[in-house]
């Protein structure tokens, strides 16, 4: 039994055997052969060995043609490493004493080679693993034939464990099949994190290396609230998490009880709105059962995931449409596509950026490539006439492009007059605050902007110079911090005093701990994934707003980003106690 803790994102304990994806997302069917299989699957390691060989032969050869002498060059050493005896010996003798399936053998050997590199933790030595993974990958295509990493057909319960899951493999786990998943890489407000909440799938991130520690079949405990993960549990600790399991589902049930008797304002009637955060349209069933007032952000970028880089108006109207059907003539607010960096690049074709953070992603991309942002401007002020409507610009960082944005829609609406088509002209257009330069200026918006939601996520990332997806600086990541507190404390005045309508839609809007300051701050609209609602509404009701202003005042007096935690966990323990919620 082996234990190891990462970043916990979703939460929930998951248990059942691994299934391991490496990078390419191959799959290892099966471990072990029958005495009798031996020899053919000696002969099938060889012809996969020779095949690489062939392979990374051509390569070198074209290259070195190409006059590219010193890219030549890694390929030789690929062949040499080919020929190493862990490869040529080592690999046979599993397939024949331990009677590995090669694949197995393949896999388990990489590992072994690997580990140490890793553990040296230097950059040149890092290089060295890649042409590792190469090598394996290479081996591995040519021993299954083909890539099996089509996750959406499990035959059994398994912990999914790969180095990173896109947000679009995410996006079709089967909740059914998958009981959780872990990852060497991430952060707490990645998209990753974010999908596997809105799929209430149990995960955790950040864990390092565990993709090379953990073989296919290992028995994995994943718990999802406390970032624990367990490889081959003993009895002891497997039956501690069963309880564990059932002792969220428990808290879970009663918050959701709480939730509906609660009230929809604060304790001393200040009403608060809080608005759904979804990825797809059928996530609006979830949100109105757990009391949503609407949709806040609706993520449309993962309609690409759905319908490829391209979709059509239509595609895009019929998702409107069967959000506005849903929704019963409760707001839709609608963010333009928010591609790039993390999300769906390679999806869309994007070039490949040094930088893709500070890239031609989002709104940048928007007008860079019209046409992708006119057709979907199109369908969102069609469909707006089903239904109210918000359209919402992500990323936006100044004025100008703010301006260059509302231009465009403005064309679209010449357009569809020109053309007879029926829309609906006076729909909102917001813009999210998310870039700390469009934060510090905010009242440069006021008049321009019909409302604002603050994206803590983008925020905090941008604001600390922290990536949101990495795990080695994932300490960092702080919502308390005082800068980022200050800027969205500015952005929630400044809207308060023009009259502006402002939410929060970031994952910090959703924790619980984070609820008092916001309202404090003079925050009425929260958007945050379905499954925070219940916490979050019971919270709110319990609170009033004096103690919610004095909290905030009290925080923003601290200049440490801990202690101002420290502050408000004691609250969120007076108003949810542990002996009411347990777990
Ligand atoms: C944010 O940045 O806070 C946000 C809500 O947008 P996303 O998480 O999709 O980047
Ligand atoms: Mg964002």
């Amino acid at each position: 039994m082996e234990i190891k803790n990462g970043i916990p994102v979703s939460p929930g304990v998951a248990i059942a055997p691994a299934l391991v994806l490496d990078s390419e997302s191959f799959r290892i069917p099966r471990r072990f052969i029958r005495k009798d299989e031996v020899d053919t699957e000696l002969k099938r390691f060889e012809l996969a060995r020779t095949k690489a060989i062939e392979e990374i032969s051509d390569i070198r050869d074209s290259v070195h043609s190409a006059a590219k002498e010193e890219v030549g060059l890694i390929f030789d050493a690929h062949l040499r490493m080919l020929d190493d005896p862990l490869i040529t010996r080592e690999i046979p003798e599993k397939i024949k004493t331990k009677r590995y399936t090669p694949e197995y053998a393949v896999s388990r050997v990489f590992k072994k080679i690997v580990k140490p590199i890793k553990e040296l933790n230097d950059a040149y030595f890092i290089q060295r693993v890649n042409d590792f993974y190469d090598i394996q990958k290479r081996l591995l295509r040519n021993l299954l034939g083909q890539r099996a990493h089509d996750l959406t057909q499990l035959d059994r319960k398994v912990v999914v464990v790969a180095h990173d899951l896109t947000p679009s493999q995410t996006a079709t786990l089967d909740k059914n099949k998958v009981a959780g998943f872990i990852t060497d890489v991430g952060g707490a407000t990645s998209h990753t994190a974010i999908l596997a909440n809105a799929l209430g799938i149990p995960a955790v991130v950040g864990l390092g290396t565990i993709s090379s520690d953990i073989s296919g079949g290992d028995v994995i405990i994943v718990d999802g609230k406390s970032g624990r993960v367990i490889i081959n549990p003993d009895d002891a600790a497997r039956a501690k998490y069963e309880a564990r399991g059932q002792g969220y589902l428990d808290r879970e049930k009663r918050m959701f009880e709480a939730a509906a008797k609660a009230e929809r304002t604060t304790k001393d009637g200040v009403d608060v709105s809080l608005y759904a955060n979804i990825e797809w349209d059928d996530e609006i069933e979830l949100a109105l059962k757990l009391g949503a007032d609407g949709v806040g952000l609706f993520r449309t970028e993962f309609i690409y995931s759905k319908f490829g880089a391209h979709p059509t108006e239509e595609q895009h109207y019929e998702v409107y449409r069967r959000a506005h059907q849903m929704l019963e003539g409760r707001p839709l607010t609608l963010r333009t596509m928010d591609f790039g960096a993390d999300k769906f690049a390679s999806e869309v074709g994007l070039e490949r950026e040094e930088n893709p953070f500070l890239g031609c992603r989002s709104i940048r991309l928007s007008l860079r490539e019209p046409h992708l942002f006119t057709t979907q401007i199109r369908a969102a002020l069609r469909a707006a006439l089903l239904g109210p409507t918000k359209i919402m610009l992500p990323m936006i960082g100044s004025i100008e492009e703010f301006h260059a944005a509302r231009q465009l829609i403005e064309n679209v609406k010449a357009d569809l007059t020109r053309e007879g088509i029926e829309f609906r002209p006076d729909v909102p257009l917001g813009m999210m605050v998310e870039v700390p330069s469009a934060a510090v200026m905010i009242d440069s918006f006021m008049e321009d902007s019909d409302f604002f939601s603050i994206g803590t996520n983008d925020l905090v990332q941008y604001t600390m110079a922290v990536d949101r997806n990495n795990q080695y600086v994932a300490n960092l990541f702080k919502h308390t911090n005082p800068a980022v507190l200050r800027l969205v404390k500015q952005v929630i005045d400044e809207a308060v005093k023009h009259n502006k309508p402002v939410s929060v839609c970031g994952e910090m809007a959703g924790e619980a701990r984070f609820a008092m300051i916001l309202l404090g701050f003079g925050l009425r609209e929260f958007s945050v994934g379905p499954t925070a609602m219940p916490e979050l509404r019971t919270l709110l009701s319990r609170v009033t707003l004096a103690e919610a202003e004095e909290l905030s005042k009290k925080a923003m007096c601290l200049a440490h980003a801990d202690k101002i935690a420290d502050l408000l966990d004691i609250e969120v323990a007076r108003l949810l106690p542990s002996e009411e919620f347990g777990e």
